[in-house]
């Protein structure tokens, strides 16, 4: 999903020093693919990522402590900004009663949306009214009522023989019946298409033209995909809205519709649906929005985490001797020794997609090796450790003896050491991506 893909993402970022246009870039490309993936359309996509280039390449980063957070703060900033920024809240009317038009395609969720909205403002102390002007299925109005009871919220509907047929009426009817009851919001369900049509867009206009609500949410489905950008503009131009709500976040959709329709209309999404019940509902918070798309949490504990855990200098400075061949025992020592430190990053491995062989590395990992390789290491002269092609048999022998180890043992750690030095100098050459911070080991 959308959150792994950009956890993975940034765990390629260094932590310290500053961000290459090289790293930025990888970074954004990866940001833009995750977002695709995610079904947000490709112009919000764009838009999106030309934005957090501009500012991660820019002075902020720079000037930074750690860049690669600040790079993740950047993106979260976009992300809520993109979102609406604050949370938007109702829109109450001055004179009651506040008049709230659901609008949206058939199955996208409005009567269901109508009753929890309802049992919202009810536990609120409001005392909302449904109003059933969705007179295109023929279960329709029963559904409404069913979910009313449920609700424990009154619901008009059209009386046998007057004015079914007719949602137009219905709906200024309910209001007006609304008003009389002394009611202090009145929700109206509308009727739906599979697909977007004239006529039923018609309707919707004709139906906010006659009531004049004060707030017309746009009701959609988070699951709809890449159609969220086609549908949301066609409502804006048939019947315009003054806010967004999605629905089914509880499903597998990351948030990519809601980039999408917020972005592209530039209105608010003011709540979010998360379920088949009543309950499965609450106001749309932008900045928890965005935390759940980037899991934001997780990225920046993984990003602290290795920074505290590895010496980013030092990382550097080994990585350049794999790569130009001056790589010696020594290094390899101190490699070995800084793994030590490394209880902490077993934890953070588990929080890494993907980490799973590496943790089983550090799982394997034998204390007791570090002392024997320190005692060999330690036993050879200066000559030898910066030079290891020096080591033939007799001098193995030497070394066993001085360390009260057997020359299997420093004829195994020869070999690990020529081993570890061949892989990290294609690593460093090739330019593979190592942990946040983290040398190559
Ligand atoms: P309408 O045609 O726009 O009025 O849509 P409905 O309210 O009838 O909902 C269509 C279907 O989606 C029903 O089966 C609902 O139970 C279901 N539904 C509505 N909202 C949600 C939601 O937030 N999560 C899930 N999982 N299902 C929902
Ligand atoms: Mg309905």
């Amino acid at each position: 999903n959308l959150s792994d893909r950009l956890a993975d993402t940034f765990k390629n970022l260094r932590t310290k020093g500053k961000l290459s246009a090289a790293d930025v870039d990888g970074t954004v490309r990866e940001i833009r693919r995750a977002l695709l993936d995610a079904d947000v359309a490709l112009d919000v996509v764009k838009e999106f990522t030309a934005t957090v280039r501009e500012r991660a390449l820019g002075d902020e980063v720079n000037k930074a402590l750690n860049p690669a957070q600040q790079v993740v703060q950047i993106v979260n900033e976009e992300l809520v900004r993109i979102l609406g920024g604050q949370q938007r809240r109702l829109e109450f009317a001055k004179r009651p009663p506040t008049v709230i038009m659901l609008a949206g395609l058939q199955g996208a969720g409005k009567t269901t949306l109508a009753g929890k909205l309802a049992r919202w403002l009810a536990k609120d102390g409001h005392t909302p009214v449904l109003v059933a002007a969705d007179l295109q299925r023929p279960n329709a109005v029963n559904q409404l009522q069913i979910v009313g009871g449920q609700a424990g919220v009154p619901v008009f509907a059209p009386e046998p023989g007057n004015g079914v047929g007719n949602p137009v009426k219905v709906a200024k009817d309910g209001v007006a019946w609304a008003v009389q009851k002394q009611h202090d919001v009145v929700i109206v369900d509308t009727a739906g298409r599979l697909g977007v049509d004239a006529e039923m867009m018609k309707q919707a206009a004709d139906i906010r033209r006659a009531i004049d609500p004060d707030e017309v949410l746009f009701v959609i489905d988070a699951m709809i995909g890449q159609d969220a950008v086609a549908t949301a503009k066609a409502f804006q131009e048939g019947v315009d809205f003054t806010g967004v709500v999605l629905t089914k976040l509880d499903g597998d959709a990351r948030g990519g519709a809601a980039l999408s329709v917020a972005s592209v209309t530039g209105r608010p999404i003011v709540f979010a649906s998360t379920g088949e019940s009543l309950g499965d509902f609450e106001p749309f918070h932008p900045d928890r929005m965005a935390s759940r798309i980037l899991d934001l949490g997780d990225i920046l504990t993984l990003i602290e985490q290795a920074q505290a855990a590895f010496d980013e200098e030092e990382a550097l400075k080994v990585a350049e001797k794999f790569a130009t061949d001056t790589f010696t025992l020594d290094d390899f020592l101190k490699q070995m020794q800084q793994l030590r430190n490394m209880g902490s990053i077993k934890k953070m491995m588990g929080m890494l997609p993907g980490a799973g062989a590496m943790k089983q590395q550090l799982d394997n990992f034998d204390e007791q090796e570090i002392v024997r390789t320190e005692a060999i290491i330690q036993s050879m002269t200066v000559a030898e450790r910066t030079n290891p092609k020096l080591l033939n048999g007799s001098r193995r022998l030497r070394i066993a003896r001085g360390s009260g180890m057997t020359v299997t043992d420093v004829n195994q750690l020869v070999t690990r050491f020529e081993q570890a030095a061949k892989m990290m100098k294609t690593v460093a050459k090739g330019g593979v991506p190592n942990m946040p911070g983290m040398g190559p080991i």
